[in-house]
């Protein structure tokens, strides 16, 4: 396995690869690697002759009272985690080869980008599109692998990548979760043990709202209703937003039926977590 920290040298990398006719994966990450980013290299693994993992805390991606200076950072960890998973490339750039000073081009996809995670956090998706258009533009790469657990990140790559016409195929993975139902996630390192039994309440909370559809409730509005009233058994957990959306524009929708996403955002204690769930079969009226 290859580290490499320099974007000439995983230029030089990956066009190696390219000209030798072999299909490069990609798996952008921050790093604090766990099960979750794992499953995504497995499915690279699957499909691709080489597999590169990105890691880098991107700052642009954090606003200015948000967790970049203390998001958990564990370089070596994590290259023997991936070497173990039998990675090929690891790409962890400084900031200043991400961001040479004087940088001023970004990438912004309107719209869906100020729904769900882009309202409460301004600039984020932003960020995210900025940096991963980089590592495209990098990496080239035939495929890309991103987790369902963003699954407003998902949206705004989806459309970034139909809009600018790029060359790659988002593979969008399940959510991975611990076996009590917590997703996994990096700031998951954050919770105390008592706001991680609280922080239980989200996955609770989602598989609620797909009870209630399961058994024909299709007004949102209930359903939701139903999720929130199951977060309130919790006093340290504080909705950042409930919705049920149409997955691909991040729409709220009136009506849910199969395919919708019930996408929550919450702080637990001082921790902001997500959780998601796509709708999976809807009673008929
Ligand atoms: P991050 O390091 O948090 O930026 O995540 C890197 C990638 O891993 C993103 O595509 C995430 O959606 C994905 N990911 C994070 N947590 C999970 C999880 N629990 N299950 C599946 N994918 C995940």
């Amino acid at each position: 396995m290859e580290i490499l920290k320099t974007t000439s040298q995983m230029q030089a990398a990956c066009g190696n690869f390219r000209r030798q006719g072999k299909r490069i994966g990609l798996i952008p990450t921050m790093g604090a690697l766990h099960a979750g980013h794992l499953s995504l290299v497995r499915a690279a693994r699957g499909s691709c002759d080489v597999v590169a993992v990105s890691i880098f805390v991107n700052p642009a991606q954090f606003g200015p009272d948000e967790d970049f200076s203390k998001y958990p950072r564990s370089l070596e960890q994590d290259c023997a985690l991936l070497q173990a998973d039998r990675v090929d490339l690891v790409f962890a750039p400084s900031m200043e080869e991400m961001y040479p000073p004087g940088t001023s081009t970004f990438v912004a996809v309107e719209g869906v980008s100020e729904r769900l995670d882009g309202a409460s956090r301004p600039g984020h998706f932003r960020g995210v599109t900025t940096v991963v258009s980089k590592l495209f533009h990098i990496a080239m790469p035939q495929q890309a692998f991103f987790g369902q657990k963003d699954a407003a990140q998902v949206a705004v790559l989806s459309k970034m990548v139909r809009d600018l016409n790029m060359d790659v195929e988002l593979v969008i993975c399940p959510i991975v979760r611990e076996a009590d139902g917590l997703a996994l996630s990096s700031r998951n390192a954050y919770l105390d043990r008592d706001h991680r039994r609280q922080a239980l309440v989200l996955n609770r909370a989602m598989a609620r709202a797909q009870e209630c559809a399961l058994a024909g409730e299709h007004s949102s509005a209930r359903l939701l209703q139903e999720a929130r009233a199951i977060i309130a058994y919790e006093p340290e957990v504080r909705i950042d937003y409930l919705a049920a959306v149409n997955p691909e524009t991040l729409d709220d929708v009136a009506d849910v039926h199969e395919g919708a996403l019930i996408a929550v955002a919450a702080y637990v204690g001082p921790t902001r977590l997500i959780d998601n769930l796509l709708i999976s079969k809807c009673a008929s009226v």
